[in-house]
């Protein structure tokens, strides 16, 4: 059963998805892509049953009308063949001759009895007779002779039953009786004279009757079915003989013995539902086919809403569907965000056709590394994200990302084209529990990535209770940002920056304090840190500026330094807000710069260098921090002439003890210079350093040895200090 199960799960997530990729969303498919597959078909097929079903009824409820109509038609021509005879009763009981003969005293008259016996020879009765009130039979006529037989007697119960029906006004009734024979009319009326008087006395106080008989033929029944168009009538005294006649009970009928009345019905809903069968069926198959057509394009659609068309890989929200649905069902879960390094020079560097072959060739890769039941997702421009829910193995993700990222630490072919790649990678995990959330995993793991990307490029991070501590501890610092910074209480100290050959101050960096009663007590890069984190770096960052230019603005000739992280530089909205401090504070464009650290090298090199330039055509100097610590090159330098290149204290500390080290720092001013950049040697604490780097061509010094950060106050009378007064220009 599992096998077969595992083989339709295959074959339904293989609909939706390219055989090529392995490792599928089958839960994303089913709650995203079948749900509107299967409402639509169940709203076809309810809209088809109740189509069904109403021309069904329709079909019934016209095959009910003509039964009534034709039971209706039937009784009515029997009824019409009653009345006849009643007509022909009438007639003859109205006589002087036969009212004489059972109210009079003369007897029965031999002539009436004649007539009335070559009468029943005829059409209009076979049997007639006449008794009194007390249903003695006066005397009976069959067939063109005088009977014996006692019909008043015979008929007891049926002429009891017609007698009861005869009013002043209706002198004569009848109905269709039931005989040992068949079917048969009887009739009974009133005997009464034409004349008024005695015998009309007697008629109306004790009455006679006369009664006459005649058989319901099957000729005279096969005439009425003929004359209305129906098939088929007989009258029987059962009510169903066969199941494909209708029946009814005869209208008009007296005795003890129901009578009924059957025929073949038409049945003009069956019929009209018969002749059009054929387009009601290709009017539903088109249907069913126009379901599967609607179905598999919205299959086609929503595979492709959830799928990334250039690696095949489910997409950002297929990955937060399956993450949902995973934790839903309180299942363990693990989740590494991958994020590749360097990813757009490549597409800078050997065009985006490149780029797309990478993107395929890590897809692969990732697949190949991660677990069997992992989903491996393409999250947008080089961002993977492997997933693995219900394992309780902890380290999986670990070693396949371990894995993978040896695997990338070899050369990458494509095409003609062979380059360097790393992946940094971020790693979470939730436990068994009710209260998971895509949310809260997708957190935890942007957060280790972030980590991983700050301090760990290449390598992963995973988030643990350290980490946690950390985020909490930084939130917390933000909060204390926020309070300081809306109590006023943010500080700004000032760094001197030398000429190495004159020693002459001619700029300061403008460094993050606090005053003590903020109780902040991380330092400056903690700070920052928090405050991006919580959307509060700008701020923190223009208020800086804005204290730093005011200050400065009374110390002409000193160029200002304000630090900026790489986020803030590339904020569009930038460039206005210095502009709106420098008409603020008064302070002149040239003597302001900006330090932005060498990590911004990895950023979009199109939207870095539109703030670039446009800071440049604003005369705002820009300097490129701690050089050698990381990621520029000076290939970057190249393309963005920045004003000042501020080589890291680490390269500093290292040419004191190697040579080559010191050669690095000789050949980096060199290409500096080469540039026209100015350069800073940033850390110098000793004569040492202040030798060194002055030898290898540093234009500037900056560090504890000439002075540490100090207040605007100390600052402005550390610049007004002799010796600084004492040296004019500096090269
Ligand atoms: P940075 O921009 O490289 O600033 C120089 C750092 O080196 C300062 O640390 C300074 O006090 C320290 N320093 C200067 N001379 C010496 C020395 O001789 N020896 C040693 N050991 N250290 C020296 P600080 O003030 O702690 O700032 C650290 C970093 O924090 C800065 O590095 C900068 O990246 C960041 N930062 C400081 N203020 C701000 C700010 O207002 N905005 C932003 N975005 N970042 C800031
Ligand atoms: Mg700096
Ligand atoms: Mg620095």
């Amino acid at each position: 059963v599992r096998n077969s199960s595992m083989r339709i799960r295959r074959w339904l997530t293989d609909f939706c998805y390219p055989a090529q990729v392995k490792r599928v969303n089958f839960n994303a498919w089913m709650f995203t892509a079948a749900m509107p597959r299967i409402a639509l078909a169940a709203i076809f097929s309810i809209m088809a049953g109740l189509a069904v079903f109403a021309l069904w009824q329709t079909m019934t409820a016209s095959d009910q009308v003509d039964k009534e109509r034709a039971s209706v038609a039937i009784n009515a021509m029997v009824l019409s063949h009653v009345q006849r005879l009643e007509i022909y009763t009438a007639e003859q009981a109205i006589s002087d001759d036969i009212a004489e003969a059972l109210y009079g005293q003369k007897g029965i008259a031999p002539s009436v009895i004649e007539y009335l016996s070559e009468q029943s020879l005829g059409d209009d009765h076979d049997i007639a007779f006449a008794f009194d009130g007390a249903m003695q039979q006066k005397f009976a006529v069959a067939s063109g002779a005088v009977e014996e037989t006692n019909f008043a007697q015979k008929f007891t119960t049926e002429i009891e039953q017609l007698r009861a029906q005869i009013t002043e006004t209706a002198d004569c009734v009848g109905a269709v009786v039931w005989t040992q024979t068949g079917p048969r009319m009887l009739t009974v009326a009133r005997v009464r004279p034409v004349t008024e008087g005695q015998l009309g006395q007697i008629a109306k106080s004790n009455p006679a009757y006369i009664a006459m008989s005649k058989p319901l033929s099957a000729e005279t029944v096969a005439h009425i079915g003929k004359s209305l168009g129906i098939d088929n009538i007989t009258v029987t005294a059962a009510d169903k003989t066969t199941p494909s006649l209708e029946s009814a009970a005869l209208a008009q009928q007296a005795g003890k013995q129901a009578i009924f009345v059957h025929w073949q019905p038409a049945q003009p809903g069956r019929l009209a539902l018969r002749r059009s069968l054929p387009p009601i069926l290709a009017v539903l198959l088109g249907g069913v086919a126009l379901v599967i057509l609607i179905s598999h394009m919205i299959g086609k659609l929503l595979s492709a809403a959830l799928r990334d068309t250039l690696s095949h890989l489910p997409n950002r929200r297929s990955l937060e569907l399956r993450i949902a649905h995973e934790t839903s069902k309180s299942a363990t879960a693990e989740l590494a965000l991958i994020d590749l390094d360097g990813f757009k020079r490549i597409n800078d560097n050997h065009g985006h056709q490149i780029g797309d072959q990478t993107i395929k060739y890590i897809a692969n890769l990732l697949i190949s590394h991660s677990p069997p039941n992992a989903t491996v997702s393409r999250l947008g421009g080089d961002e993977f994200a492997i997933f693995v829910a219900g394992s309780d193995n902890k380290t999986s993700l670990a070693h396949a990302i371990e894995t993978f990222q040896k695997a990338l630490s070899k050369p990458v072919s494509v095409g003609d084209v062979q380059f360097h790649l790393s992946a940094t990678a971020g790693i979470a995990s939730v436990g068994r529990s009710k209260n998971n959330s895509v949310q809260e995993l997708l957190v935890k793991c942007d957060r280790a990535l972030g980590v991983a990307k700050a301090i760990k490029r290449g390598k992963f991070v995973v988030y643990d209770a350290v980490l946690a501590r950390e985020f909490d501890e930084q939130a917390e610092l933000a909060k204390q940002v926020a309070s300081a910074l809306d109590a006023g209480l943010l500080d700004v100290h000032f760094q001197p920056l030398a000429c190495a050959d004159t020693g002459h101050i001619i700029a300061a960096e403008a460094l993050l304090r606090w005053d003590e009663r903020a109780g902040i007590k991380a330092g400056p890069e903690q700070v920052v840190a928090a405050a991006e984190a919580h959307g509060l770096g700008m701020q923190l960052t223009l208020d800086v500026m804005r204290q730093a230019c005011t200050h400065a603005s009374r110390w002409p000739d000193v160029i200002i330094a304000v630090n900026i992280t790489p986020t803030q530089f590339l904020d569009p909205e930038l460039a206005n807000a210095i502009v709106s401090i420098l008409s603020e504070t008064k302070l002149s464009k040239d003597r302001l710069e900006l330090e932005v650290t060498e990590s911004i090298a990895i950023a979009d090199e199109s939207v870095f260098q539109q703030q670039f330039e446009r800071l440049h055509a604003l005369g705002i100097g820009l300097a490129l921090d701690d050089f050698g610590s990381g990621y520029a090159s000076i290939g970057f330098l190249r393309r963005f002439p920045f004003t000042k290149l501020k080589i890291d204290k680490s390269l500093v500390d290292e040419s004191l003890v190697s040579a080559g080290c010191r050669d690095m720092l000789i050949a980096c001013v060199a290409a500096a210079r080469a540039l026209s950049i100015k350069t800073v040697a940033e850390g110098i604490e000793t004569d040492r350093h202040r030798d060194i780097t002055r030898a290898a061509g540093c234009d500037l010094l900056q560090g504890y040895y000439i002075a540490k950060p100090l207040r605007h106050c100390a600052f402005e009378v550390f610049l007004n200090g002799p010796e600084n007064k004492a040296v004019k220009h500096c090269g």
